[in-house]
């Protein structure tokens, strides 16, 4: 399968078994705007809740925050976000679409990168000798002019970004013959910026009607709401403000499904700390939240740090942590060490100090500020990217007949149903023995009850929502009360007592097993 047709894949699954679909759909959608269905928004709580409870129940100096998402004109100003949160665009004249021209560039370094992928599977396939690929990559005369391509196109491009220069932005497109997705032409406008914050407002007109902003990061809430907190809570330096919430962009290139969506939901921490220990900071959080991905167990291979070589203003160390999307290693989180430029704005535009007076030094500074944000939806994103994959099996025990089963591996303690409950047949005592057991479990773990078809449609059924497993009632548990328990990845089956299943269940799925490997 190629790539491009395992992310169609996963994104009609998503579709198909009630994960996510497009806003508005019975209106032909809105663009770049997504809801989560009834199995989405299990899986979107249990990240979410992996990520609160790993970040504010783990550690004693971080507490918890829920800022509105209307706040006062000025925080934007202070924030930077009025004047400069801008992206370089460009339109092609024939299809009249924008893009950004950074995405626009990095989508053909990830070209080059591809080919350069290409060519060595072709070579690591043909029969020999043993492959060598370090070697391959430093001999193979077009591997070697695809990474030349690829590796000047990077500078280029970070350099005309560090400039600011537009003219050089768009020299880079034409240099490099990139063409616009549905025209296919190169006819391309001017390089210009754009704010992509929303406005609207707030007040009736009577009133006198105010421009005010739907925030593009929750960030800012937690800056303004520094004192509040530090005093409230008597929290002392070092210290973290955590908060998940909406936030608003008015992407232009709103595509690859729910990557880069126009309201999305981010998960940051704001850790603040002694000027001059932010670097330290930084590293520190940099390993913790790399921990924090690899512990989903998905291949680690599919991870990365890519550390910006061109710095935001005000931050003095940047990295991304990256995933091996279907269509490439893209950003899922970024941790920023952001000096003290915000508190220090917000002091200047308020006129209110905002300072924090440190017992051991006796003295006050403003703190410095390491930052980590991951996207919500773009980490549910990663996590089914992850977890999506098809294999052949027997079709029946009887038969040699193999059939694609799909399944998505997710970690249990992320799997939207832990459990499906299934009579083998629909009488003779099977049922109400099968619901006996739902009622036991439903008020600790989120269970299915399904007897509906054979029992291996049911299976494949669970497979493809990630039910890591399945308990089936048969006569013999009416005497025994014993149930078989079929475990998805392995398809390996067990008789469990009825009394050993909370028990069983906790271990296996308890969002702990997951924590446990944080702390
Ligand atoms: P990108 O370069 O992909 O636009 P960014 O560097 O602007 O991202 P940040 O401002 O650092 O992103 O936001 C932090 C995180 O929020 C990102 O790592 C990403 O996971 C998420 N995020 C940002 N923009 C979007 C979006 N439009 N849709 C979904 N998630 C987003």
């Amino acid at each position: 399968m190629t790539k491009e047709d395992h992310f169609k894949k996963l994104v009609a699954h998503c579709k198909e078994h009630g994960f996510v679909f497009p806003s508005s759909e019975i209106y032909d959608g809105l663009g770049a705007v997504y809801d989560y269905g009834q199995l989405g928004v299990e899986l979107k709580n249990n990240i979410k809740r992996y990520w609160w409870e790993s970040m504010v129940r783990l550690h004693d100096n971080v507490v918890g925050l829920d800022s509105a998402i209307f706040m006062h004109p000025t925080v934007w100003k202070a924030s930077g976000h009025v004047d400069a949160f801008n992206d370089p665009m460009i339109d092609n004249k024939d299809s009249k679409k924008r893009y950004r021209v950074d995405v626009l560039i990095e989508e053909q370094i990830d070209k080059y990168d591809e080919q350069i992928e290409r060519e060595i599977e072709k070579a690591a396939a043909l029969p020999g000798d043993e492959f060598n690929e370090i070697i391959f990559r430093h001999t193979d005369p077009r591997v070697r002019e695809y990474t030349k391509r690829r590796d000047e196109l990077s500078i280029r491009l970070s350099q005309a970004l560090q400039d600011d220069d537009f003219d050089h932005l768009r020299q880079i497109i034409i240099d490099n013959k990139i063409v616009c997705p549905v025209s296919g032409t190169c006819n391309w406008t001017e390089v210009r910026q754009f704010n992509l914050m929303f406005a609207t407002e707030m007040g009736f007109a009577a009133e006198g009607s105010n421009k005010i902003f739907l925030r593009p990061e929750t960030a800012q809430g937690i800056f303004v709401n520094f004192l509040n907190v530090q005093k409230s809570g008597r929290m002392k330096i070092p210290f973290g403000i955590a908060q998940v919430g909406k936030a608003f962009r008015n992407e232009i290139v709103a595509r690859q499904f729910i990557f880069r969506m126009r309201e999305f939901e981010q998960m940051e921490m704001q850790f603040f700390v002694r000027p001059g220990t932010e670097l330290e900071w930084f590293n520190h959080w940099k390993e913790s939240r790399m921990k924090w991905h690899r512990a989903l167990g998905f291949n680690a291979g599919d991870y990365r740090f890519h550390d910006h070589e061109k710095l935001a203003h005000y931050a003095n160390a940047a990295t991304d942590i990256e995933y091996r999307f279907p269509f490439g290693f893209k950003e899922v989180e970024g941790i920023h060490s952001r000096t003290d430029f915000d508190l220090r704005r917000h002091q200047e535009f308020s006129g209110k100090k905002i300072q924090y007076f440190d017992p051991e030094l006796n003295e006050s500074f403003t703190p410095h500020v390491v930052e980590t944000s991951i996207g919500l939806d773009r980490m549910f994103l990663q996590v089914i990217s992850a977890a999506y994959y098809e294999d052949e099996v027997i079709k029946k025990k009887s038969s040699t007949a193999k059939e694609t089963r799909v399944v998505l591996g997710l970690p249990p303690a992320l799997a939207p149903v832990k459990l499906a409950v299934m009579p083998l047949v629909k009488k003779n005592g099977l049922p109400e023995k099968a619901t006996e057991i739902l009622d036991q479990l439903r008020f600790d773990f989120n269970c299915q009850y399904d007897d509906k078809d054979s029992i291996g449609r049911r299976y494949r059924r669970q497979d493809a929502i990630g039910t890591p497993f399945c308990i089936t009632v048969d006569y013999s548990t009416l005497t025994d009360n014993n149930v078989t328990i079929r475990y998805r990845d392995s398809m390996q089956q067990e008789r469990v007592d009825v009394e050993d299943l909370p028990a069983f269940l906790k271990e296996k799925t308890d969002m702990k097993t997951l924590l446990r490997q944080l702390y």
